[in-house]
């Protein structure tokens, strides 16, 4: 494999630990929801990067990176994201939420804010108009379900308005393909 490639395992947490005896590193976990209800647990893994940087290893062997764009999830209200909404608000009010205070003191006050400055937390970023950020739970719909209504025990029928935020399938195959555009 490539430094810095991606890659997903289907198994339990023993299955997890031997991928990191071998070396790889556990980015994130992910959960697929099926009917029943049962959920097949996933493990995002990185091989090691052969670069000072994540972004020298991207220039370099092309890989280290998620395809998080084609994955977002987009809103009911025109596509963007809830971070791309409170941007708009703040150009709107020409008010932003960064701190004052220096990293030291907010620390200190065991606070996580923002600092930099207010016009590039103002500034509207595309990918965000593209919907959420991808989640790393996934459900699948149940093979009874139609477009029209979801049947008695399909995970998206349970989240009731909630499924808006997750991706949904119609299979397993459906899942897989999603996966190979996130890592790609
Ligand atoms: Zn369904």
């Amino acid at each position: 494999m490539t430094p810095g490639q991606h890659f997903v395992v289907f198994g339990t947490e023993a299955t997890a630990l031997r991928f990191r005896a071998l070396g790889y590193s556990c980015r994130d976990t992910i959960q697929v929801c099926f009917p029943g209800p049962k959920v097949l647990l996933g493990f995002l893994f990185r091989t090691p990067l052969e670069a000072e940087s994540l972004t020298a290893n991207i220039l370099q062997h092309g890989q280290g990176g998620l395809h998080i764009d084609p994955c977002r999830i987009p809103t009911g209200d025109g596509g963007a994201s809830p971070a791309a909404q409170r941007r708009a608000a703040s150009r709107a009010s020409q008010n932003a939420p960064i701190s004052g205070r220096r990293a030291a003191e907010s620390n200190e006050l065991g606070r996580m804010e923002r600092r930099g400055s207010a016009a590039t937390y103002m500034a509207e970023r595309s990918s965000e108009m593209l919907g959420r950020w991808p989640p790393n739970v996934l459900l699948v719909h149940s093979r009874t379900c139609q477009s029209a209504a979801c049947v008695q025990g399909c995970p998206v029928r349970a989240l009731g308005l909630e499924a808006a935020f997750f991706p949904k399938f119609q299979d397993f195959d459906g899942v897989m393909a999603w996966l190979q555009t996130l890592l790609a």
